[in-house]
This record gives C-alpha cells, structure tokens and sequence, in this order.
C-alpha cells in the first residue's frame, strides 16, 4: 500500500460538478489500496478575486490581513471536496494548514515552510480518512496561530512539502493541462508534453515563467528526491515525471530554510571576448554566433546590455584555445557591422582578455532570497576582487573575475557561504559528453518583469555589492544581472552601466530605493522601461553544444526581433525583447528548435 499526496489546482476544482469528478478520482485511488493525502486550490480564480476586493478597499493592504483574506480561498474547497468524498461513501475530513501544523516563517504572503507536524494527519489517514488539506497557507507558530501563505501559486509547494514530511511514496499534481509542455499551450497550441525532466531543467522552467509548477516546490522534490508528477485532472494519462539526482539525506525540520549555498565552482578554461559598440539593430547577435558555432566554437557565458544610443555591446566567454578564432571571427565582423550605419557603429571594437575565471556558487536553497547573489558579490569586493561579468540563474550565481583572483575568491566564498568541501572544477567538455539530453527541453515567456538601468556607476569593487544588498535589504529579487563591458571617464574615474530585469511589482519601489542612494553612492541616472518581455530557453543538452544560443538568436532575426538584454547560465539563454514582441518571439523559438508536435494542446475554459 503506498501513501499518495494528490494536489488539484484551482480549474480542477473549479466548480461543484469538477469537485465531484475530483472525488471519485481520489476514490479511485484509495479503492486501490492507497492512502491518500489531498491537497487543493481555491476554487478557480477565487484567489484574483479576493485580491481584486483588497485592492478596492486599500492600494495597499496589511499583509498579515492579506492573509486572512486570500487563506480562505482553500478553506471553501477543503470543505466541499470532504463532502464530496463523504458522499461517496468514502471517510474524509479537510483540514486547514493550521490544523495539520504546517509551520512556516512569519513573512506574511510569502513565508516559507519551516516544519510539518504530521501526527494528527497521520492518526486521521490510519483511522482509514482520506485527509484533504488546505494549500497555500500555514501558521507561523503554534503559539500564535498566526495565519500566513507561502505566494501565489504556492499549494504545489505545499503538497511537496507534506509528500516529504510524510515520506510518500509519490506526489501527483493535476492541473488542466496533460502535463509539462514544451511551452504554454495558451500561447503555443503545438506545445508538445514530455514525458520526462530533469528537476534542474525544470526549475529553470519555472523561474522563467512556465507557472505550471511552483519553483519552490520543484526545489523541494529535488532537495528530498521525492517523486514528483504533473498530470492533468481530465484524464487517466500519464503526464511528466520530474526527475531528481539522489538526494544527500537531510532533515525534515527547516524544510525550506536549506542552507543557500550548496557548493562553490570554478573554471579557469576561460576567456573573454568583448564587442563594443555595435549597432543595436535585429540580425547582429545572430550573425556573430552564427558566425563564431560556425567554427565550431563554444560559447559559455553571454551578455548583452543596452546603451543610451543606437549601439551595444556583447561580451562572451570561451574555452582559452578557442580565444585566438573567436577574436578573428568577432573582428572579422566590424567592417560588416559598421557598413551603412551611422558613425557610432564605425567605432565598434573587440576587447580580449585570456586571463579570466568564473567563480559560481550554487544551490536551490537560494531561490527568492535576493541576499544570497549580494552576499557574494559582498565577500569578492571585501576581498578587493572587481567583478567583470555576472551570469545568474534561479539556482546559480556566476561571475567572472581576473585569473589571478581565483584561488582567493574561492577561499573566501567557501568561507562565507560555509561550504567545506573543497570547490568543483566544471569541466564543460566533459559535462557535454556525458549528457545525451536535447540542447532545448523548454522555452517560457516571463511578461512580469521590468527592467531597470543605472548609469555611470563607478568602477570599483563593492558596488555590485552595495546596489544588491540595497534590493535585497527591501526584499526584492533581482534576475539578468549585466554589467556594460563599456567603460567611460566620469570625473577621472571610470564609470559602468549596470542593467537587471524585476518582477513589474517592484520596479518602481526599486527605482526609488536606487535613485535615493545615487549622490551617496555616486551612480547616475536610474531608468525603468516595463514595455518588456523575456523569452527564454531551458535544456541541459545546450552544455558544450556549439550553436544553440545562435540558433535562438536567428530565429529572432528573422522576424526582425531587436535583442535588448541576453544573459545565459549553463542550462539557459534569456533574451529581454519589447513587450509586443514577447508572444511571437516564444511561438518563432519554439518553432526554430522543433518542438512544435501534431496534436493542439486544448486547455479547459
Ligand atoms: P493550477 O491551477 O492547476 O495550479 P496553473 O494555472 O497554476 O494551474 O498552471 C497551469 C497552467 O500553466 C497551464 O494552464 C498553462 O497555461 C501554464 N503553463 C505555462 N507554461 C507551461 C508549460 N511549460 N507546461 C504546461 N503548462 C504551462
Ligand atoms: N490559490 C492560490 C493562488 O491562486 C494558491 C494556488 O493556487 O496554488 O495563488
Ligand atoms: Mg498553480
């Protein structure tokens, strides 16, 4: 007999008729031999609703009443699925987060779980009850009982986390789709489902903004290797499995406060090229990686940043021996680049260094926890490390710095972060051969984010540090973090741009926090542009694979999509476009790495 944590989002409970069928489904699976735990939504957008009435009454509301508020959602459908179950003649009893003893921080509307107290759950499930649980919602002590909820979209994090504390044998999400899909069949009717993904692959996916899982609850599948599968509530088909690595054993207490760090990386195969100056127009990133996986060359970190004027730069990272033909092809370009442009295009030029490193640190534990990235890019500047290029993903921070920093910068991150064991040398070739994974598994469109600019900061160690543990300090997570590669004299001292993208909700309390800080910190202007999108793709087959970032930048070009921002990481490459160009530069991507299927994906109304 296995104990099975079902978890039936807001659609799938959308209304009395698909409560029922929700009930006879979870009978089904206790007819055979199961015992099930149940885990729901509020009953289909009910969630927006409540939020909607908030904000009539207030433009902004009290979090812990937020809470009070939005935890009811859950508590309807507990009520209605347990009276469904009953009527089949199968014992139920719903159960709200306090009552099973789902404890979590006390940071009203996004707090994290710290510990499960599964006893009185698990006296109802022996008792012979199917248990159906609120998600979405906890307590902060069991002495206060204050009610809190761990951010939208938050049941999936919930039934993982019961799944764990209660050591299921399985965790099944259903929701109104067939299961994780190459994209959003809203936006893409040919998405095509998988069978299979990695949880690192995923994780990307849903930081990026494929919201068909909670990221949060995809780290913590991953953290405690629970099986994990997204299927939908329609039908008896399989749907995707999300695949963990064999987790180290770990605790069930601080659930989700795991240490942020995990491991400290380095690479000291690298070599930087930089472009500067080119002209800002569809086409030109495209045509130099074309050019450069032409030679067969690959290509690790890139980043693109945006510039008053007509003109970019781009900077990439390759293997030291490929240094020499990418310099060839990159100037081989310029005359090309500049023809028919105006005179800024005319002054394009590359810059090389061959002494470079990238330092990383990684670990899930430091999704949504802005202080992590500011505390490294911190612990360099105190060590008087200045930071050349930055390269973030949801579980990842990478920067690089001069060659000769290296050793130094991996001691004292090892030390800051508490990691002991002694830092992994990446070896990309040989993570290449090693993984037979297609270059793409997914592509997802964020439309939430904005970005911001700051102008003419000064180029010295710490102030990466101190523009991020501002944010952080305000709770705001910053992504596609980008340092010009431009330097320009500002007072008789050089100066930088840097760009990162926001969630659009916190734009302009950034915006505030960094303008406020300019004359003491000595930056310029602060710019915000929200008329954004980021596309991006996700696979960890693109490690070693010459080309693929090429690939999606053509596809682009083709339909004339000018590229504002690039970032890649290992497994990713994101690209910032204009908000009209979002939906068709995913449906082009898409298309251009073949993942359109035969079959339409029909999403439930
Ligand atoms: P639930 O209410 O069941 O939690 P959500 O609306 O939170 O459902 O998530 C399911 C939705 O996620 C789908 O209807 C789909 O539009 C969207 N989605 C975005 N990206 C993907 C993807 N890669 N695969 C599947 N669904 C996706
Ligand atoms: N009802 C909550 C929301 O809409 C939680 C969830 O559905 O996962 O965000
Ligand atoms: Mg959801």
């Amino acid at each position: 007999m296995a104990l099975i944590v079902q978890k039936y989002g807001g659609t799938s409970v959308g209304s009395a008729e698909r409560i029922q069928a929700v009930a006879q489904r979870v009978k089904r699976t206790v007819d055979a031999g199961n015992s099930v735990v149940v885990v729901v939504s509020a009953m289909g957008k009910t969630t927006d609703g409540l939020v909607k009435l908030a904000h009539e009454i207030s433009a902004n509301p009290n979090r812990r009443e937020m809470d009070m508020l939005l935890s009811t959602g859950e508590q309807v459908t507990i009520a209605l699925m347990s009276m469904a179950l009953q009527e089949l003649g199968q014992p139920a009893i719903s159960m709200t987060g306090a009552q099973v003893g789902i404890v979590t921080e006390a940071a009203h509307t996004r707090a994290r779980i710290l510990h499960i107290k599964t006893d009185r759950l698990e006296r109802h499930l022996q008792a012979g009850k199917v248990v159906v649980v609120a998600g979405f919602q906890g307590i902060s002590s069991i002495e206060d009982l204050e009610i809190t909820t761990l951010g939208r979209g938050g049941s999936d994090t919930s039934a993982v986390a019961l799944a764990a504390a209660l050591r299921a044998d399985c965790c099944e999400i259903y929701t109104d789709v067939p299961g994780i899909l190459t994209t959003d069949p809203r936006l893409v009717p040919e998405a095509q489902l998988m069978a299979e993904i990695t949880s690192d692959e995923m994780l990307e996916l849903a930081s990026l903004g494929a919201k068909v899982l909670h990221p949060r609850a995809v780290e913590i599948a991953r953290n405690y290797g629970m099986p994990l599968v997204v299927r939908s509530s329609w039908t008896d088909d399989p749907g995707t499995r999300v695949v963990s690595p064999v987790p180290q054993p770990r605790p069930l207490e601080d659930l989700e406060i795991a240490r942020p760090v995990d491991a400290v990386e380095f690479d000291v195969d690298q070599a930087k090229v930089a472009m500067l100056r080119v002209p800002d127009r569809p086409g030109v990133a495209a045509r130099l990686f074309g050019e450069i996986s032409g030679q067969d060359l690959d290509v690790d970190l890139i980043i693109q940043s945006i510039h008053e004027g007509n003109t970019n730069d781009i900077a990439f990272t390759v293997s030291q021996a490929s240094l020499k033909r990418a310099e060839a092809v990159s100037s081989a370009m310029i005359p090309a680049l500049a023809a028919g442009t105006g005179s800024a295009a005319e002054d394009a030029e590359v810059m090389v260094d061959g002494g470079i490193a990238k330092v990383t640190i990684a670990g899930a534990g430091m999704i949504g926890r802005p202080g992590v990235a500011a505390q490294m890019f911190k612990t360099l500047a105190e060590a008087g490390i200045n930071i050349q290029m930055i390269s973030t993903s949801e579980v990842k921070v990478s920067c690089v710095v001069e060659a000769a920093d290296c050793d130094r910068a991996l001691a004292v991150l090892c030390e800051a972060f508490e990691v002991n064991s002694s830092p992994a040398r990446i070896d990309t070739a040989q993570a290449a051969a090693q993984s037979d994974a297609p270059p793409v598994r997914g592509v997802a469109l964020d439309r939430n984010q904005a970005r911001l600019a700051i102008r003419q900061i000064p180029d010295r160690p710490g102030m990466a540090a101190r523009l991020f543990e501002l944010l952080a300090q305000h709770n705001i997570s910053v992504d596609m973090i980008i340092q010009s590669q431009r330097c320009r004299l500002m007072n008789g001292l050089t100066a930088r741009d840097i760009a990162f993208t926001v969630s659009q909700l916190d734009a302009e309390h950034a915006r505030e926090i960094l303008a406020a800080a300019a004359v003491e910190l000595g930056w310029g202007e602060v710019v915000v542009d929200t008329a954004i999108a980021k596309v991006s793709i996700v696979g960890s087959g693109m490690v070693g694979q010459p080309g693929v970032a090429a690939q999606m930048f053509a596809a682009l070009a083709q339909e004339k999509i000018n590229i504002q921002m690039i970032a890649t990481s290992e497994i990713k490459v994101s690209c910032v476009v204009s908000e009209e160009d979002g939906v068709k530069a995913l449906q082009v991507i898409h298309a251009a790495f073949g993942l359109a299927g035969q079959q339409r994906i029909e999403v439930p109304a």
